[in-house]
């Protein structure tokens, strides 16, 4: 299947921009990493699926992605940490390196090409300040070097601003070694108790936004493809990561391609350690599952500002079952010995087929579409909601063209939306075990236990309106009473002889 051009969204715009790679044998993609003093938050994950999902549907196009990621390693707040912990800096990275890398995982987040830390590039940063001051960008004061901003008159480009406007509206502390108020530091002097490193400035550290540079540099290059980050990185971070690369080396643009997610929102504020509105990213992979976290995280455009809720959550569970439960049916007919061809069975089949294929397609479009993760979601629950209707046909039942539409729709799983989005992809029995599990720990009951069980009447009283809700072709309805039984803890299963059900 030919793909349609990829665009993705150019933040310097805000406008779909197609995404040409200059050697699709080595597209080069960077996004910036957590920085590692604590174990990370759902807003955190999200922020590592939607590099994840770049880099996995870079690779679904065929190209060949060199993909390199950090970790924050050097920062006060680690500093702190260490001193609360009575640790040193680099045990407190390290301690939560292991811990985020356990979440990613967990996540089923691809590991990327390059994992770089800001602590083994001092010698590539002490070059580039260099290079940066040689070149007339930075200059030292007592042992700080600062980039000059007003030597590069493209600041400001990626957020949209310029310098006047940013020189006006900016409320930056009055700092007599500043030649200018926007000026950043690129090096400075370390305190007692605090890293430090060799420098022909001194003892010191570098500053935050150096190290992003440095490594892109080492590990992909003056000029890349792709680099991503969080909306909150576009000023300052990412505008000075540009004003550092482009006058370190003096090739232009840093990066051809820009793209920034937007936060997750906990009670209708920015998930925040600051703010103190946090999950762990840890609690809720360990109530949830990595399918499940994905699911949710995915489910809401990447640009868009999430809500993150139970609700959510629950309603995520329920659409993995709806998927898991069809997923089992058509491993279940590829199971079955199948019968003599049926003439209108076969036909009924083929439109299954095309169907499904126009599905395929149209999922394909989606991402391809500025990555509409929502919108090839939706698509595949229509295609889901087909084949619950056609495996609903008695006709319809145990023909070889039967074992073909099993194979088209197992095929779109494993092909088309597993490889992409990171769910679908397991098998069916063990994931409807897995989520199962999960709502029973989201309810904090065991959903069997018999006080909890729906009665038998009102499920028959549901399973009669979802018949009606069919019967006048209202499938979205019948749709929303499966999921409805789901969440009381029943499961439907529809076959030849009408609809059955069971307690999950
Ligand atoms: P930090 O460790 O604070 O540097 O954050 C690591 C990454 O997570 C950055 O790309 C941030 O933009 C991103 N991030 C932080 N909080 C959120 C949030 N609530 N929603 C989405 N992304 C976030
Ligand atoms: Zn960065």
């Amino acid at each position: 299947m030919s793909l349609p051009p990829f665009l993705l969204t150019h933040s310097a715009t805000g406008k779909k921009t197609p995404f040409e790679p200059e050697d699709p044998q080595r597209v080069t993609f960077y996004s910036c990493g957590p920085t590692v003093y604590d174990r990370i938050h759902v807003g955190n994950l999200r922020s590592g699926l939607v590099s994840d999902l770049l880099f996995r549907y870079l690779k679904h196009r065929g190209w060949n992605v060199v993909y390199a990621r950090n970790y924050t390693d050097v920062d006060d707040k680690i500093i702190k940490r260490a001193r609360e912990e009575k640790s040193t800096p680099e045990a407190v990275a390290k301690k939560y390196i292991s811990e985020v890398e356990l979440d990613y995982a967990a996540a089923g987040m691809q590991e990327p090409t390059h994992k770089t830390l800001a602590t083994q590039h001092i010698s590539e940063m002490i070059g580039l300040v260099e290079q940066l001051i040689q070149r007339g960008h930075a200059y030292e004061v007592q042992g700080e070097v600062l980039f000059e901003v007003d030597t590069f008159k493209a600041y400001g480009a990626l957020s949209g601003r310029n310098l006047e406007d940013l020189q006006a509206g900016a409320r930056v502390e009055v700092d007599a070694k500043k030649r200018n108020p926007l000026d950043f530091v690129l090096w400075k002097p370390s305190k007692p108790g605090e890293p430090s490193w060799k420098s022909p400035w001194g003892e010191g550290r570098p500053g935050w936004h150096l190290e992003c540079s440095a490594m892109v540099q080492k590990w992909l290059g003056n000029s890349i493809d792709l680099h991503h980050g969080g909306e909150d990185l576009i000023f300052p971070h990412h505008e000075n990561e540009i004003a550092q690369s482009q006058c370190g080396s003096g090739v232009a643009p840093f990066a051809r391609h820009w793209v920034h997610h937007a936060f997750l929102n906990f009670s209708s504020e920015k998930m925040s350690k600051s703010l103190g509105n946090i999950l762990t990213a840890r609690d809720f992979l360990t109530q949830t599952s990595g399918e499940i976290a994905r699911y949710v995280l995915l489910s809401v455009h990447y640009r868009s500002r999430m809500e993150f809720s139970d609700e959510v959550v629950l309603s995520a569970i329920s659409a993995l079952q709806r998927m898991y439960e069809a997923k089992k049916r058509a491993t279940d007919v590829l199971k079955q010995r199948s019968a003599l061809p049926d003439l209108r069975a076969e036909n009924t089949w083929g439109e299954f087929i095309q169907t499904a294929e126009r599905a395929q397609q149209k999922i394909e479009e989606a991402y391809a579409m500025d990555l509409n993760t929502p919108e090839a979601m939706g698509v595949f629950f229509g295609l889901v909601r087909e084949w619950n209707r056609i495996m609903s046909e008695p006709r319809a039942q145990g023909t070889p063209s039967a074992h073909h539409g099993a194979q088209k729709f197992l095929e779109i799983f494993d092909n088309t939306l597993a490889p992409v989005l990171g769910f679908g992809g397991l098998a069916p029995e063990k994931a409807l075990e897995d989520l199962k599990a999960a709502r029973g720990r989201m309810s904090g009951a065991s959903p069997s236990s018999e006080t909890e069980r729906p009665k038998p009447e009102w499920i028959e009283s549901k399973i009669a309106e979802r018949a009606e809700a069919r019967k006048a072709k209202n499938f979205l309805r019948g749709d929303e009473i499966r999921d409805e039984l789901l969440a009381a803890g029943v499961v439907l299963k529809d076959g030849s002889g009408g609809t059955r059900w069971e307690y999950l």
